[in-house]
């Protein structure tokens, strides 16, 4: 309820018990002067009620001591009282004025009678006396009718009196008990105003005023230090007081609601900061395995509640490789087939909410609670890859805008990875021999090049191998079966050599080995190896045997003052000298021919 509307009511109420309370004291007032009126009433009836007696009284009296002394003075007095005989009409008159009842009117009738008896006899007695019959008059006024009649009048005066007394006396309590009545009536009702009055503003300055608007203070401090926590009181009335709580409470909304947009603002700040932190550093990367790193140093930074995992789609094209993972769960598949994931299946974010609500990829450990994603990585029109997440524990979830995160790092990563493998491609199409699948005669050139570039040089021995008589199978057996020897060869040659050096097919059916910081007795025991293994080499070809093979080599280092970068070619001078001897032979250079 408003205040307005209670004050308005106990105004009413006031307004009302204060002319309740006016009307009884005018009332009260008026039952006061009825109670003045009846006793004034009551003494003139008492007044005239003597009058009446003492003028009997004094009538006969006179009428006595005339007939006894014959003194004219008692006559007048006698006359002038008689003569006054309208108190008694006085009397009568009044009594009806003042509502006289019935038995009054009676009693005075009554009475009026006995006077009109009595002054006859007495007239009579002082016309006899006059007439000079003073003992009859005598015996008239002193006789017992008269007495007799004298007493009746005076008894009668009485109970009149009486009768009168007692109504008038009634009717003086009733005007008193109702003027005092009333008077405490008006009283009270003043009291009772107010305190009516004492409560309503009580009650409003207090209760309804006072507090709320100290706890709205206290909220309102609050909120403007910024506190938004603060619960603002449920306050349902619809009033001023009330209007003002919900605006308050509004107030409070809106400033929850502007953090709450300022911590996502600042966290998408922070996410995208660190998502291009990650994209700079990948694109400085030279490998994927740096790539991988990069991913699991940062991918920890962006979804600190999610644990991950970076795999590479590898050869063959459906089997997926983890290269990196971080805070990733023990038992998890770090190789699986492509199928085992239905985000790679879909080609699309795939999430495994909590309670399963979706199905989950084979390849990620089954742990109850937990949500898992599983985003593709799509480059160049084809999928490279996969990151895997997995929630760190059971009460996270992950909002859906972190689709967005992860799709930005999902592409980014994918499109690094991408351009570095089709580099890798590239550069190993740049310096590999596509037939064999040994380093090429560029990357023969740049390795002896780079070495002849540092100070000092790298201590190298270059070994040159050339297949004896190869012509021979081409025209024998067909160019095919002469591939098919090369490549033989360049296995045996690969084997030989080992993790001792570099092996190279920078011609035709010519070969090179690199061997850094060999002896020469090392070098001549490869180059051995390798003559023994390839002469032993089975050949064939379609099912062919294709018969046996000899090489013959050159060696050349770049010990006692010689250059690296005449390495190879005294290698081939060397070469030269083996096949000039007769094939199947090593010549290291100054030294001769080795046979075996
Ligand atoms: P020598 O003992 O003097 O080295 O005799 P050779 O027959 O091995 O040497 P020659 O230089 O006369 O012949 C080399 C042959 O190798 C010529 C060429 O047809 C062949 N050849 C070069 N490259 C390839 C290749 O990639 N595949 C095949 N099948 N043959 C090749
Ligand atoms: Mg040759
Ligand atoms: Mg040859």
């Amino acid at each position: 309820m408003k205040i307005s509307t209670i004050t308005n009511a106990a105004y009413g109420i006031t307004v009302a018990l204060t002319a309740l309370a006016g009307t009884a004291f005018i009332l009260s007032n008026r039952m006061a002067s009825e109670e003045r009126q009846a006793v004034e009433i009551r003494m003139a009836l008492e007044d005239l009620g003597a009058q009446v007696e003492t003028d009997a009284e004094l009538r006969t009296d006179e009428a006595r001591l005339f007939v006894m002394r014959g003194d004219p003075a008692h006559l007048s007095v006698f006359e002038r009282v008689t003569e006054e005989e309208h108190r008694l009409e006085a009397l009568a008159h009044r009594l009806g004025t003042l509502g006289g009842t019935e038995d009054e009117k009676a009693l005075l009738e009554g009475v009026a009678v006995l006077a009109d008896q009595l002054e006859e006899i007495e007239t009579q007695a002082i016309e006899a006396y006059r007439s000079g019959e003073r003992e009859a008059a005598r015996a008239t006024l002193f006789g017992d009718a008269h007495y007799t009649l004298h007493l009746k009048l005076l008894g009668e005066i009485g109970r009149l009196r009486k009768v009168i007394d007692t109504r008038t006396g009634l009717e003086l309590q009733r005007a008193q008990m109702w003027s005092d009545w009333l008077g405490l009536t008006a009283r009270i009702l003043l009291g009772v105003t107010a305190a009516v009055f004492l409560a309503v503003l009580y009650f409003v300055l207090r209760r309804r005023v006072s507090l709320p608007l100290t706890r709205m203070a206290g909220v309102v401090k609050r909120l403007a230090r910024q506190d938004f926590e603060v619960e603002v009181p449920d306050d349902p009335r619809h009033d001023e007081i009330g209007e003002l709580t919900s605006a308050i409470r509004v107030f409070r909304e809106n400033g929850l609601e502007r953090e709450r947009l300022d911590a996502e603002r600042r966290r998408d700040l922070k996410m995208k900061n660190l998502i291009l932190q990650l994209m700079y550093r990948m694109q400085a990367c030279q490998t994927v395995e740096e790539v991988a790193n990069v991913v699991a140093r940062f991918c920890p930074q962006i979804f600190p509640e999610l644990g991950g995992a970076f795999f590479i789609r590898d050869d063959p094209r459906t089997s997926l490789r983890a290269v990196a993972s971080w805070d990733w769960p023990e038992g998890a598949s770090a190789r699986f087939e492509q199928d085992q994931c239905w985000g790679l299946r879909r080609g699309r974010i795939h999430q495994s909410l909590r309670g399963n609500a979706d199905v989950r990829c084979n390849h990620l450990p089954v742990q109850e609670g937990i949500s898992t994603f599983c985003v593709p990585l799509n480059a160049h029109g084809d999928t490279i890859g996969l990151l895997s997440f997995v929630s760190l524990s059971a009460d996270v979830s992950t909002p859906e805008d972190d689709r967005a995160y992860l799709g930005m790092i999902a592409e980014n990563v994918a499109l690094a990875t991408a351009n570095l493998r089709l580099r890798e491609r590239l550069t190993h199409l740049a310096v590999r021999d596509p037939l064999t699948g040994l380093m090429n005669r560029r990357a023969l050139d740049e390795a002896l090049a780079s070495a002849a570039l540092e100070e000092p040089e790298p201590d190298l021995t270059c070994l040159v191998v050339d297949i004896d008589h190869f012509k021979h199978f081409n025209d024998e057996f067909g160019h095919d079966a002469g591939d098919a020897v090369l490549e033989t060869f360049a296995t045996v040659l690969t084997d030989a050599v080992g993790t001792r050096g570099r092996c190279y097919r920078f011609g035709g059916e010519e070969f090179a080995v690199l061997l850094q910081d060999a002896s020469s007795d090392t070098a001549r025991q490869v180059a051995d190896l390798v003559r023994t293994r390839a002469a032993t080499a089975r050949l064939e070809h379609a099912g062919r045997i294709l018969g046996s093979i000899t090489v013959s080599v050159g060696i050349a280092d770049n010990r006692d003052g010689r250059k690296v970068s005449t390495v190879r070619t005294r290698a081939d001078l060397a070469l030269l000298r083996a096949k000039e001897t007769g094939r199947n032979v090593t010549v290291y250079e100054d030294i001769g021919v080795e046979k075996v």
